[in-house]
């Protein structure tokens, strides 16, 4: 085992959005010496998963922002951490830098130059900029205190010591990318609970066979999900979405699917889950079978495979009407009955898809679950067990919706976590 003797002001544990701006905000605000303050990161380059948010382009953050975009088992918890630096204050601060941003639909920020790297080559230039010492493929396994000094083991066995130390190890998801479950044990071995991770913004398997031949198609919709029990009794529903619906080869996925996994992936585990979509979201069923049953005396010699084509992606319609509905799509539209032209309004307007289970965190872009923020201070984001111990980003039992709310949680809450580790030092200056 080999020890660097040499107390660091703070250590921080791990170098993605959380962890590389507790330090500029620790580093900028303190005036401490350079290498006062020490990044480790498991990972060969910080920020990897930074690089790759938003398809890498990084929507960093959204126009509108409050708790009711958040999750977790109290979100209220991110009123202060926001409070405190806002979406305002972090499209500010990189305009600070030169950084422009563009709002597109939704809300939702990204740099004008669509690249993520923008961001993550921006923080790495003030890191350097403000003295931070980076030590990257170093694996933090475990930290002690003694003598009121923190003691971080990498899994080579080197020990580096600390006054401060910040974890902001994120979540679970894209392991690929290098993630790992390392925060959740230390913050146990200080007596935090963890509660349980699970993906979210996360794709389902479905048990419907017959639609997965809709691969590939993407398609606007309503859709809500609905958790049954056993006698099929609808239990609790899901607010509505508006947005993209993808079918791939195990089942549904897309933005729509993404925001309503919160309400699913956990519920899987004890009820039956139920995805509805209405592919004609702002039409009532009656006005939806008006406009079918108009297109089809306009032209009634036409197959009813081919019969809405003008209206839906072709293979949408011909797997819903032949793979769902079992109808023979090669016959004309005039020889079709009200009674299955109404099941066809039914499957466009009411499609019901049975959720198997969640696809993985290799697929999720954000974790369900983290370091309960019961024993954190949503002012400076330190443990109430430990003093001296702070927590920022995905690590913690926080998550927000699709749009760019996790990096602000994570950004914001590194800022909180960065100058409370440095309080004392910058009472000083
Ligand atoms: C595909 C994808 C797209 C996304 N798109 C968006 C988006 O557009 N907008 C948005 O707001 N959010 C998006 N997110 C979510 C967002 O990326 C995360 O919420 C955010 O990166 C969390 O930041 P963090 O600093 O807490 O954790 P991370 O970014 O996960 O960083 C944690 C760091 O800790 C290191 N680490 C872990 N354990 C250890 C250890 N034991 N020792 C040393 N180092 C360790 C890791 O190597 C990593 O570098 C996306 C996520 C994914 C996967």
């Amino acid at each position: 085992m080999s020890t660097v003797d040499f107390v660091r002001r703070v250590i921080i544990i791990g170098g993605g959005p959380a962890g590389m701006f507790a330090a500029i905000s620790a580093a900028k605000e303190s005036g401490l010496p350079p290498r006062s303050i020490l990044i480790l990161d498991a990972n060969i380059k910080l920020g990897r998963k930074l690089g790759v948010t938003g398809d890498g382009r990084c929507n960093i953050t959204n126009a509108k922002m409050s708790s009711e975009f958040f999750h977790g088992k109290n979100p209220k918890f991110v009123n202060s951490v926001l409070g405190r630096f806002s979406n305002e204050d972090l499209l500010g601060y990189f305009n600070g830098l030169g950084v422009e941003f563009r709002e597109e639909e939704k809300g939702r920020f990204i740099p004008v130059t669509d690249q993520a790297s923008t961001i993550t080559d921006n923080i790495i230039e003030e890191l350097v900029r403000y003295g931070v010492e980076v030590r990257l493929n170093t694996r933090i396994a475990s930290i002690r205190k003694e003598d009121g000094v923190f003691i971080a083991k990498a899994n080579d066995g080197l020990e580096l010591r600390s006054h401060k130390v910040v974890v902001a190890t994120g979540g679970l998801t894209y392991p690929q990318l290098g993630s790992f479950p390392d925060g959740y044990t230390i913050a146990k071995t200080f007596g935090h609970e963890v509660v349980d991770p699970v993906p979210c913004l996360v794709g389902f398997e479905t048990h419907e066979k017959g639609l997965f031949d809709l691969q590939g198609v993407q398609a606007k919709a309503r859709a809500w999900i609905e958790l049954r029990d056993a006698n099929s009794k609808t239990r609790s529903s899901s607010p509505e979405v508006t947005d993209e619906v993808m079918f791939t080869h195990y089942g549904v996925s897309g933005p729509a699917v993404f925001s309503l996994s919160i309400f699913a992936v956990r519920q899987l585990k004890t009820n039956s889950a139920v995805l509805i979509l209405d592919f004609f979201p702002g039409l009532s069923v009656e006005e939806v079978d008006k406009k079918i049953l108009s297109i089809w005396e306009t032209n009634p010699s036409r197959t009813l495979g081919n019969s809405l084509i003008g209206i839906l992606p072709k293979k949408h319609v011909q797997v819903i009407m032949r793979n769902v509905l079992q109808l023979d799509i090669d016959i004309p539209v005039a020889n079709v009955s009200k009674a299955v032209r109404q099941g066809i309004v039914k499957a466009l307007t009411h499609l019901e898809i049975r959720l198997k289970a969640s696809r993985s965190f290799k697929e999720a872009q954000v974790t369900d679950g983290g370091i309960d923020t019961e024993k954190v201070d949503p002012r400076t984001m330190e443990s109430k067990l430990c003093p001296g111990l702070f927590f920022a980003g995905e690590v913690l039992d926080i998550h927000g919706d699709c749009g760019g709310y996790n990096l602000q949680f994570a950004f914001s809450s590194g800022r909180a976590a960065g100058l409370a580790a440095i309080q004392g030092d910058r009472e000083k200056q």
